[in-house]
């Protein structure tokens, strides 16, 4: 098998202060610089990594007001958001990497020659690929953060559990174990079947290479608008906007919701037309009752749309209203070009 990449973490010595690299898994490390070794793995067998918090408080502040002005947020809410408290909090997530591997048989559909003709082509696809699955270890509570992604520049450090601010760990190591391992299996049965329209065959294993519960920083932005409270997550260490709760930009969503009512009311209105020119017959009548459905339909669509209208969620949020921007998923696929054999 051909060497793969390593994923290297670098850390300060606790002895000498000096920069250490070494690879993710690994669980005693030795400074080049000291020649001490300490160990990375806990007493309860558990290797942990702890991140530095790298954005200062100042900056993170500034990124939450510049996101205030992103998307169909209340148009005020720049010059009126009253940022009440800001905080650095540790968030624990499980971190397993691993190289997926799977066999997909299957079949795939083609149009061929001018009378676009369906063929069905066999085909068997051989995975191999490296996967990083990543969940968060405890209740995140309304956070809206589910997983994590380790920008390269990401620093470690002691950990140092007494001292920050952290959530206790509610996930067993072994069920994100096993979540994690059938998640990265099932990646690569995906990735296999990508282009079958049948699959009558598949099979996937994962080769764990580390596994590890890491400590990641955030600032936590609380802020306050209309006697309403809100908040923002900022990455500690990108000082990316990673979710947040903000009130919406009201007038355009009742300009919207009024448009909808308008298209809505105007497809009844020709319905009832039609009805009328055509003296009731049945295809007047056929014409109104089409026209009911679609007005009911798109009175629907606009109403499930702008109920909530006035909240905007971005992250893993659950809840009511407008969900914006992007969720981080649990799987990565590292080294998108390995050994990946389709035949
Ligand atoms: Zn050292």
């Amino acid at each position: 098998m051909a060497e793969t990449q390593k994923i290297l973490v670098t850390m300060t010595c606790p002895s000498c202060g000096g920069q250490v690299e070494y690879e993710e898994g690994e669980e005693l490390v030795l400074c080049k610089f000291c020649e001490s070794v300490f160990a990375l793995t806990t007493d309860e067998g558990i290797n942990k990594v702890m991140y530095k918090l790298t954005v200062e408080k100042d900056k993170a502040l500034d990124k939450v007001k510049a996101w205030f002005s992103n998307g169909p947020k209340a148009q005020d809410l720049p010059t009126t958001a009253v940022i009440t408290e800001a905080y650095p909090l540790y968030l624990p997530f499980w971190r397993l990497i691993a190289r997926g591997k799977a066999c997909v048989c299957g079949i795939e559909e083609q149009r061929r020659g001018k009378d676009n003709e369906r063929v069905e082509i066999p085909h068997e696809a051989l995975i191999n690929r490296e996967y990083i699955y990543s969940e968060i270890a405890c209740e995140p509570g309304d956070l809206g953060i589910q997983s994590i992604v380790l920008p390269e520049r990401a620093e470690a450090i002691s950990i140092d559990d007494q001292n920050i601010v952290t959530f206790g760990v509610t996930k067993s190591r072994d069920e994100a174990y096993d979540i994690g391992g059938n998640s990265i299996k099932n990646s690569a049965i995906l990735d296999g079947s990508a282009k079958m329209s049948k699959v009558y065959f598949s099979k996937a294993f994962f080769f764990p290479k580390a596994f590890t519960l890491i400590y990641y920083p955030f600032w936590i932005v609380r802020y306050q608008y209309q006697e309403r409270d809100y908040f923002a997550t900022v990455d500690g260490i990108t000082s990316r906007v990673v979710s947040g709760r903000a009130p919406g930009n009201a007038g355009s969503q009742s300009t919207a919701a009024g448009i909808g009512g308008a298209v809505a009311g105007g497809v009844v209105g020709l319905g009832i037309g039609m009805a009328v020119v055509t003296d009731g017959s049945e295809l007047g009548i056929g014409m109104l009752v089409i026209g009911m459905v679609a007005a009911v339909a798109l009175l629907g669509y606009f109403y499930t749309r702008f109920r909530y209208g006035d909240e905007i969620l971005e992250g893993a949020l659950d809840g009511k209203g407008l969900k914006t921007g992007r969720t981080q998923t649990k799987i990565q696929t590292v080294y998108n070009e390995t050994y990946d054999h389709f035949n």
